[in-house]
């Protein structure tokens, strides 16, 4: 939590200024009950309407000065926690994006939203009334105290025996509190999952009739966050009629003490005015402070949530760019495995074993084989996603860890199995791969896709808006544009993971056509065979190992399971 306060340094200045006005404020309305004591003593019990009008006006002006100073706080306290929550949320976004894929999956998605969403804003909350009221609630107590002994000394040692109780009463809860609130962001993080999972699969859900089971999922997640919420607040409230009882009872005894002082002469009218005053202060301010219990409770719950994210290694490779050789660009595209093997982190078995092949500059590799043989894993080393486990991988004949990570990937084109489009224009869409491209180029990626005559049937053609405000594409309508993202970016590497499943073969032999002349040494991975007939060379991966390598008449002769795809695919004959 502490930590977390370092994000207040650069406005120090605006907090300054709001603690400031909240000592006025404080200051003020511990002299507010003094004020009326003087008014009942020395003006209406002694019958002087001067003094009355005198002590009137002075409560007056001490409570504009309190009003405004309130509204002038609560400017300065805004301020600050709301550019506090940007900074933290900035700095949690920047970091979140530093992770390698490895870190990434240690933390569930869900959870980074809740982190980003609910604990930031947390803690801004926490900041806010920290600035308006959280310092202010101790303050207050102490102050009230302290002008209590000032008024009456005999009748305010009750505070210095019961207060301290209720405090230590008090810090107990807040300890239970603190933890209950960190299983109640656990549950939190569950349910934005299951949330997350039943919308972004609610078509899957309707075709396989799984409403009800899904909604049944959803309400024991949800049952559960309410008995947890429940069970922490409960905790948090046993405190506010505790502390309500114990006042009272001071109350009480400020009443029955007071009247005997006040029959003896000890003590005047106005004095006991002003302590039963000060006490409803204390009432007040002790339930905000147990109100503050529970915000601080999750603020501490959320700051360590935010801290352990903070805290995680920026990994990602594109961190550590390094220039050992005095290249970092890619001139020719030419790649060569080097008995690579490699083992996803946390995994038992290796992905990839021994692998090794070649693919000259401007040449295409089809690599085919079962699902789960290492196709993916083979074009994500190349992307460097991951770093290989054994052996090398070179691309143009220089270690793929000397290249600085940002320019490799600059190079590089690389279309995902599963297409993602973001809110947007087509246009946007396209340009996301290459920010600087004109529009003559976007239009030719379109082209070359094969996209561009889909996307002139559209109204508004290339700013026809994508997702839910726009237009649904179909599955090959989104892996072609998918395509021209990678295609805008000149790669001179480009990777295609089984992106062209959703499309026709004859669609799908004129997008290969027309990425022939670009000259860039393409890798695809594909299912179909007639597809892979197509490269120069195709790649038969089988349990992480190559099982062959060579063009298809080739492999026809001399591998057992691309002759076994081939004749699934197309008959014996
Ligand atoms: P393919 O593309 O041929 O279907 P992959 O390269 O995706 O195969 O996967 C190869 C193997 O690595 C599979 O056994 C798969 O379960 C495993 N694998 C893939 N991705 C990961 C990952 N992120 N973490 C752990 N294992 C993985």
């Amino acid at each position: 939590m502490f930590k977390m306060l370092s994000f207040i340094k650069p406005y120090r200045i605006h907090a300054s200024i709001a603690w400031m006005f909240m000592l006025i404020e404080l200051l003020l309305e511990l002299m507010l009950p003094f004020i009326i004591a003087k008014m009942i003593d020395d003006g209406i019990q002694e019958l002087k309407l001067d003094v009355v009008i005198h002590w009137g006006l002075v409560l007056v002006a001490a409570s504009i000065v309190v009003f405004l100073s309130g509204i002038i706080n609560t400017f300065y306290a805004a301020y600050t926690s709301q550019n506090v929550g940007y900074d933290i949320r900035e700095k949690l976004y920047s970091q979140i994006q530093s992770f390698s894929l490895s870190t990434l999956t240690r933390f569930q998605t869900s959870s980074l939203v809740t982190r980003l969403t609910n604990d930031v804003a947390q803690l801004q909350q926490t900041i806010f009334m920290g600035l308006r009221i959280m310092m202010k609630a101790p303050l207050l107590i102490a102050g009230a105290i302290i002008m209590s002994f000032i008024v009456n000394a005999r009748l305010a040692m009750f505070f210095i025996i019961v207060v301290p109780l209720l405090l230590f009463f008090l810090v107990w809860i807040f300890k239970k509190a603190g933890t209950a609130f960190v299983s109640v962001q656990r549950r939190l993080d569950q349910i934005n999952r299951i949330m997350r999972e039943n919308l972004g699969a609610i078509r899957l859900i309707k075709v396989f009739s799984r409403k009800q089971y899904e909604i049944k999922r959803f309400n024991k997640e949800s049952v559960s966050l309410q008995k947890q919420t429940i069970s922490a607040f409960r905790l948090i409230e046993t405190s506010t009629p505790i502390t309500m009882l114990i006042m009272n009872f001071i109350i009480m005894t400020f009443l029955w003490f007071g009247s005997i002082q006040v029959q003896t002469n000890t003590a005047t009218a106005g004095e006991i005015v002003a302590l039963i005053n000060y006490t409803t202060r204390i009432i007040s301010f002790l339930s905000i402070f147990s109100m503050m219990i529970m915000i601080f409770s999750r603020a501490k719950a959320s700051a360590g949530r935010i801290h352990e994210v903070m805290e995680t290694k920026s990994d990602d490779l594109n961190m550590n760019v390094s220039f050992k050789k005095n290249r970092d660009v890619i001139n020719h595209g030419h790649i060569s495995f080097h008995h690579v093997s490699f083992q996803y982190p946390d995994a038992q078995e290796f992905a990839l074993k021994n692998v090794s092949f070649e693919v000259k500059s401007g040449e295409t590799l089809a690599i085919v084989g079962e699902t789960g043989s290492g196709k993916s894993t083979i074009v994500q080393l190349i992307a460097r996603l991951y770093d290989c486990s054994e052996g090398n991988l070179c691309i143009d004949g220089m270690n793929i860890e000397d290249f600085a990570v940002k320019s490799l990937r600059d190079d590089i084109g690389f279309v995902l199995q599963e297409s993602h489009l973001f809110t947007g224009t087509i246009k946007d869409n396209i340009k996301w791969g290459n920010k600087l491209a004109a529009e003559e180029e976007v239009i030719e990626a379109a082209k070359s896709s094969q996209i561009h005559h889909n996307i002139l049937k559209f109204k508004n053609q290339y700013d026809t808006l994508i997702g839910q405000k726009g237009v649904n594409l179909s599955g090959g309508q989104k892996q072609r544009l998918a395509i021209a993202r990678a295609l805008v970016r000149k790669p001179k590497i480009l990777l295609l993971d089984d992106c062209t499943s959703a499309l026709d073969v004859k669609t799908e032999a004129k997008l290969l056509q027309s990425i022939k002349p670009m000259k860039c040494t393409t890798i695809m991975i594909t299912q179909k065979i007639s597809t892979a007939m197509n490269a120069d060379q195709i790649l038969v991966m089988n349990k992480g190992e190559v099982v062959g390598c060579g063009n298809h008449e080739e492999l026809i002769h001399n591998c057992y399971l691309y002759r076994q795809i081939y004749e699934t695919q197309y008959g014996k004959e």
